[in-house]
């Protein structure tokens, strides 16, 4: 079975619209996004502007800060300060990734953890880290919420995840071992967390073995093809996180956008499985959306 992404991301779309609807009816304001934008990487720019129509969609505001790739690391960090302390803002983002010259992780570390709708500071990780209330990074975020929707439980399976990086391997892990008391607001029901997990890297030995002993296979690798349909249990989860452009001179574009699973292999084998694209994409974006609702509602 296919996991429908961008329809659960439409139907949480449309509860989000009604949630800021009634917001606006009892006299508050709709809750306004702030996005900032360094240099012209037009991955970045397609991000940002996918974020901003986003917004627009749910009634909620956005704005988006574009500054040029030589701005210095204290402009910016004078702007995440000027963020963290204007009222009208309930959350904000700084788009990754930053040019050369500016030091990410102090950038990161600024940012006034109750906003960080990116979930990427120190402050939300370690408090996700020991079960506090917090606001968890997008991707992670809306994979939990597609398995919750289709009520793919994650107690007691063998949960092996592909990918150790900061904004989806290891928050990804963390959230999917958890006791559930780590409750989202705005999140399903489904109780989500209690799983064994195993997460592996590119030093991993015998990547095959481990995935076999998978119930649910999350991939972040960044890598076409890198789960085959050899090292996939039959009737396992699979989901897939990569973007990566391969040609295709048959396309406009001459390039198509595919995973990190060989989708055609596996999808046979697996229970449920997310295409890309249309699975975890559009699911990261609606996650920005409910973080920055939560970050409205707590203030
Ligand atoms: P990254 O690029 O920072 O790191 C990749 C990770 O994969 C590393 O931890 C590395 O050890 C591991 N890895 C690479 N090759 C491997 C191999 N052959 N075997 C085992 N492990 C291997 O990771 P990232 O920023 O999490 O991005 C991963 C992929 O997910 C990229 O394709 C990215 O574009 C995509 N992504 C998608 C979304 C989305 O919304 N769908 C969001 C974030 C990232």
């Amino acid at each position: 079975m296919i996991l429908d992404g961008k329809k659960i991301a439409a139907d949480i779309r449309a509860e989000i619209r009604e949630k800021v609807a009634a917001l606006v009816a009892d006299g508050k304001r709709a809750p306004k996004l702030a996005v900032v934008i360094v240099g012209n990487n037009p991955a970045s720019e397609t991000y940002v502007n996918n974020k901003m129509k986003a917004c627009a969609e749910v009634g909620m505001e956005a704005v988006k800060i574009a500054y040029p790739t030589e701005i210095s690391e204290q402009t910016l960090l004078n702007e995440v300060s000027r963020l963290n302390n204007d009222p009208s803002i309930d959350g904000f983002i700084v788009q990754l990734p930053l040019p050369d010259h500016i030091n990410e992780s102090a950038i990161l570390s600024a940012i006034d953890y109750r906003k960080d709708v990116d979930g990427l500071t120190p402050a939300n990780v370690g408090r996700t880290v020991q079960g506090l209330p917090s606001i968890v990074s997008a991707t992670p975020r809306g994979i939990r919420e597609l398995l919750a929707r289709y009520q793919i439980q994650t107690e007691g399976k063998h949960v092996v995840v592909i990918g150790r990086s900061n904004i989806v391997g290891k928050p990804v892990a963390l959230l999917l071992m958890q006791r559930p008391y780590l409750s989202l607001p705005g999140m399903s029901a489904a109780s989500l967390g209690d799983a064994t997990v195993t997460v592996c890297h590119s030093k991993t030995q015998d990547l095959k073995a481990i995935c076999l002993t998978a119930d649910i296979i999350i991939v972040a690798a960044g890598s076409p093809k890198l789960l085959t349909a050899d090292m996939v249990k039959e009737g396992a989860t699979v989901i897939d996180v990569g973007i990566n452009r391969v040609d295709d001179p048959t396309s406009p574009r001459g390039y198509r956008l595919v995973g990190d699973v060989d989708f055609e292999n596996v999808a046979p084998k697996a229970a449920y499985i997310t295409p890309v694209p249309g699975g975890v994409g559009p699911m990261t974006i609606v996650s920005l959306l409910q973080n920055t609702l939560q970050a409205a509602l707590n203030r």
